[in-house]
């Protein structure tokens, strides 16, 4: 049962079922029937017993005129008993006949006088009883007409009377049921195939995704409201996403080669210029700092790398812990003030007491981020303006510049990996210090905005749900 495929395994049930109920409705229709038939064999018996015992007449004398025909005249008592033409002794099965008190046959015949039975008279009721293995109806009529008075007319049918009544609805339902039963079986069959045609077509699908690793391929099933559409369309969005995120680990990986390549390359010219023949101290220097640089430059980004990869980990390398956040924002602003560049000053604005479950290495990183671009991007002589504060059920940190802007259409794109907008091309980041920026809030359930104009200046703004953070 287990092997059987979903489509044989519907039939099979629908069938069992369809079986059953074809054989109930059988024995219902049968049991029914015969009830009625055998009811129906039971009326006629008493209207025929009923209607011939009207046919009795007792006269005194003879008449003449009938001495003709003496053979519908029994002689009873002192006179004669008329049995009209009309008298139905057999007629269809139904035997009537005439007895005197102690069951002797006067006139008609008795279907049962071979089986030697005393069958009592009861008047007026239908008795049931059985011989040779077949039923049989009695019904018995006291005749209380003068002269007549203690004659018994007795009416009997057997009960296979009726089954030839039954035998056409056998005959029907033994050839329609099970014609209805097989007709029901193939269109169910016909139907559960045609119902679980997608399942094929997802499998296959599926299975060509698989072997040729064709995530351009889509299931594809159109239209459709039913669970296997909605599956199939489910399904069709789960590739897609796959192919985007197999698209974008791909250009990941590309652009990480190509900014480790640069750094490289520069070293191994620097090498080889050194080791080419005898160079000035000067020369050494200059080229071993020049070393340093990109050696410093590789190591930032194999750390971003790093970092990116351990926060898609969750949680096992960057573990949070209640930590007061407050003093966190302003030893960041503290340490970053230091760093006098383009004669830019940083100012603070930090509400206190504020606690917040997270990972102080990555926020303390998330906020450098934003200063040292801030400082990066910011005009001579500028401002920048860090500020923590806390709402209904948020906490807000926020850091404006007044440097040189994001243009509208950069400003989706600079959350990114490796996207540096044009103005920035010439400067020396990596273009990673947003990503971080965005992974490191969505670390801890944050999200980040920027709301720049080109020229004036960028706000970049942190929104981190804290319910029970705060104590
Ligand atoms: P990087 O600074 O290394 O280039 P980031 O991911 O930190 O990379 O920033 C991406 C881009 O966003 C930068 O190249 C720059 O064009 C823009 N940007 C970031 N911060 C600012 C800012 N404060 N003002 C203007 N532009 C900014």
């Amino acid at each position: 049962m287990k092997n059987l495929s979903f489509r044989a395994k519907i039939t099979i049930w629908f069938s069992g079922i369809m079986a059953f109920l074809v054989a109930v409705t059988f024995a219902i229709v049968f049991w029914v029937s015969n009830a009625v038939v055998q009811k129906d064999i039971q009326d006629n018996l008493v209207e025929m017993t009923e209607a011939n015992a009207d046919e009795l007449t007792y006269y005194e004398q003879m008449p003449e005129l009938q001495e003709l025909y003496k053979s519908q005249y029994i002689i009873w008592g002192d006179g004669y008993l008329e049995i009209d033409d009309d008298f139905l002794d057999v007629v269809n099965g139904i035997y009537t006949f005439l007895c005197d008190e102690s069951g002797s046959l006067l006139y008609g015949e008795n279907p049962l006088a071979r089986a030697e039975m005393e069958i009592p008279f009861q008047n007026g009721t239908v008795q049931r009883l059985k011989w040779n293995k077949t039923v049989y109806y009695v019904y018995d009529r006291l005749l209380v007409e003068d002269g007549v008075e203690g004659l018994w007319l007795r009416g009997i049918v057997s009960e296979h009377q009726g089954t030839q009544q039954l035998s056409w609805l056998v005959r029907l339902c033994t050839i329609a049921l099970p014609a209805l039963l097989v007709l029901a079986v193939l269109g169910g069959y016909w139907i559960a195939g045609n119902a679980l045609k997608p399942v094929k077509q997802i499998t296959q699908a599926a299975a060509q995704i698989s072997q040729g690793h064709d995530l351009n391929r889509r299931i594809g099933l159109g239209e459709g409201t039913d669970e296997l559409h909605r599956l199939a369309a489910v399904l069709d969005d789960m590739i897609a996403r796959l192919y985007h995120s197999f698209q974008a680990e791909q250009q990941f990986t590309s652009d990480v080669s190509h900014e480790l390549r640069t750094p490289m390359s520069v070293i191994m010219a620097q090498c080889e210029y050194i080791l080419e023949e005898k160079r000035t101290p000067e020369e050494y220097e200059e080229a071993l700092e020049s070393i340093r640089r990109q050696g410093k430059k590789m190591s930032r980004l194999i750390e971003d790398m790093l970092c990116f990869a351990r926060l898609e980990q969750e949680g096992e390398s960057y573990p949070k812990e209640q930590l007061p956040l407050s003093e966190l924002v302003k030893d960041v602003c503290l340490d970053l003030s230091l760093y006098k560049r383009k004669n830019i000053s940083l100012a603070w604005e930090i509400e206190p007491e504020i606690f917040f479950y997270g990972n102080a290495t990555l926020l303390a990183r998330m906020l450098s981020n934003l200063i040292v671009n801030a400082y990066q991007y910011g005009k001579t002589d500028g401002s920048i303006r860090v500020t923590l504060s806390r709402g209904e059920k948020t906490v807000l940190l926020s850091v404006l510049d007044d440097g040189i802007g994001i243009a509208k259409e950069q400003q989706e794109k600079i959350f990114e990996r490796f996207y540096r907008a044009e103005a920035a091309r010439s400067g020396e980041g990596t273009g990673l210090g947003l990503a971080m920026v965005k992974d490191i809030a969505k670390y801890h359930g944050g999200t980040v905005a920027v709301i720049s104009e080109e020229g004036k200046g960028s706000e970049f703004r942190l929104i981190f749900p804290f319910e029970n953070d705060v104590f």
